[in-house]
């Protein structure tokens, strides 16, 4: 029977990092790979063994989880992986892809006969350190099983979407949350920079809102970082503007009109063009100043 404690991790970022800790703490046998080395050297420290290449990385893990940039990212390491891969592991996909990219992972997987999971996750730097994501995950009946100690260890809750990751239906619904999330950043910019233009302190915005059915967590934490001047990423703005990419290219094919997503779109870019896109998503604020 397959150790499903053995777990490669490919891409330790700030959802990677912490995922991994999260694996190293509840038991798990953790191999990591990272483009950038030295950002994945620290978990030795926490008990990881670091690899200087994908395939070394993978090599005898029954699970494999990616979390890197995009579906090209994933699919240009995991062919980098493709020597090391065992065949009848479980791989979770992680990483935000749009819903295009999955079935092509899907076929990467088949050929190399991993049991492939669509798995993206909700939740940002402070969940995922604290092991509370939600993982989403669509994939086969055989997979849940061997995902549960995985999924355990970086969630505190496992939403199945379906039971055949080649559909994106996890990815799917990662977009539309998305969606969500994105809407309300931008919103609660616009606001915290249309209460100054108006002279109004923004914190009185907020105690306004408060504890009413317009109120949620998302407009505190966004607001309280706008008013703090602190843009160290939890999500980063570069990474959010591609989520957009993928949420529009999404809703373009299905034929849905995404007006509110096409300008958040706009604010991201604006946003990164002033030299804001390794800075948290929050800092699409400073779109609404200048030109
Ligand atoms: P991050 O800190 O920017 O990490 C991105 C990772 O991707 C790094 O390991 C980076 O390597 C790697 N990478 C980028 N391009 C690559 C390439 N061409 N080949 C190989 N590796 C490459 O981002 P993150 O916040 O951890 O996000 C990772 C994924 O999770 C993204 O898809 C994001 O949309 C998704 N996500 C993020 C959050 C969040 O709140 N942060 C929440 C849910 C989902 P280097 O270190 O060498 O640059």
């Amino acid at each position: 029977m397959a150790d499903h404690k053995s777990v490669a991790l490919l891409g330790t970022g700030i959802m990677g990092a912490a995922m991994a800790r999260n694996l190293l703490r509840t038991g798990h046998t953790l191999r990591v790979w990272n483009r950038t080395r030295a950002k994945a050297e620290p978990l030795a420290a926490d008990g990881a063994q670091v690899f200087g290449t994908p395939a070394e990385a993978v090599t005898g893990a029954s699970t494999v989880i990616t979390m890197l940039f995009d579906g090209a990212a994933v699919l240009e390491t995991m062919r980098e992986a493709a020597p090391g891969l065992t065949s009848g592991a479980v791989w979770l996909q992680s990483t935000t892809v749009g819903v295009d990219d999955v079935p092509r992972l899907a076929a990467f997987g088949a050929e190399h006969g991993l049991v492939f999971v669509d798995g993206p996750v909700l939740g940002t730097k402070a969940p995922a350190e604290a092991g509370k994501l939600t993982n989403l995950a669509a994939g086969p009946d055989r997979a849940r099983e061997a995902l549960v100690s995985v999924h355990d260890a970086i969630g505190q809750r496992t939403v199945w979407a379906g039971d055949d990751g080649s559909t994106a239906a996890a990815t799917r619904l990662k977009l539309v949350c998305n969606n969500w999330t994105l809407a309300l950043t931008h919103a609660t910019g616009e606001s915290v920079a249309l209460a100054k233009g108006l002279g109004i302190d923004p914190q009185s915005f907020l105690d306004t809102i408060e504890g009413g059915l317009m109120d949620c967590g998302y407009v505190h934490l966004k607001a309280d970082a706008i008013a703090r001047d602190d843009f160290a990423p939890s999500f980063a703005l570069s990474n959010a503007a591609k989520d957009t990419r993928l949420i529009l290219a999404a809703a373009q094919a299905a034929g849905v009109r995404m007006d509110v997503a096409e300008a958040g779109a706009e604010r991201f870019r604006r946003a990164e063009a002033s030299g804001h896109g390794d800075e948290d998503m929050a800092a699409g604020y400073f779109a609404s100043f200048g030109d």
